[in-house]
């Protein structure tokens, strides 16, 4: 297990040239928190290929994001995904600026650094338990995916239910 949870890929068979290409599929745990959001697992696989001596890394990093339905509160969980893709070098910055630059420090690179900065940038403002998800009656709280708590909900402009009641007199 402890080999799941190194964060540093032995990228020396590339930099000498032996392979062509190395994969990893790795699993971290902790603990992230960021805009109340948190998860406790970061999945991390990809490649880190040899492309006429520029070095590739393609990955997807995964996280399962645990946080209360924006509109009902109820626990939700969902997955977030997001494609790495970047140049793997020694050198200090990539050619390209336009590229993503992933550091080499000794013949390893950082996959755990690497993956964070993918997920943590582009994490969702908020979740929903359900893409229609009805939300608490703002009268009486009760939860309306349950069912309706015929409480009058009418969304009243303020102005014009001002005039409303001027009208009634
Ligand atoms: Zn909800
Ligand atoms: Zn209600």
């Amino acid at each position: 297990m402890d080999e799941k949870q190194d964060r540093t890929f032995k990228i020396g068979q590339l930099l000498s040239g032996e392979a062509d290409a190395l994969s990893f599929d790795r699993v971290f745990a902790g603990e992230w928190e960021a805009d109340g959001l948190s998860f406790s697992e970061i999945r991390f696989s990809g490649t880190v290929k040899d492309e006429a001596g520029i070095l590739r890394l393609s990955g997807t990093a995964q996280c399962e994001l645990t946080a209360p339905c924006a509109r009902c509160l109820a626990p939700v969980r969902a997955c977030h995904t997001e494609e790495v893709d970047g140049v793997v070098s020694t050198e200090n910055a990539s050619e390209d600026p336009l590229e993503e630059f992933f550091p080499v420090e000794g013949e390893t690179i950082d996959l755990l650094a690497i993956a964070e900065s993918a997920l943590l940038p582009a994490l969702p403002f908020r979740l929903l338990c359900r893409e229609d998800c009805k939300g608490l009656c703002p009268v009486c709280g009760k939860d309306l995916n349950q069912g309706d708590c015929g409480c009058e909900r009418k969304t009243v402009d303020v102005r014009l239910a001002g005039l409303a009641d001027f009208f009634k007199e």
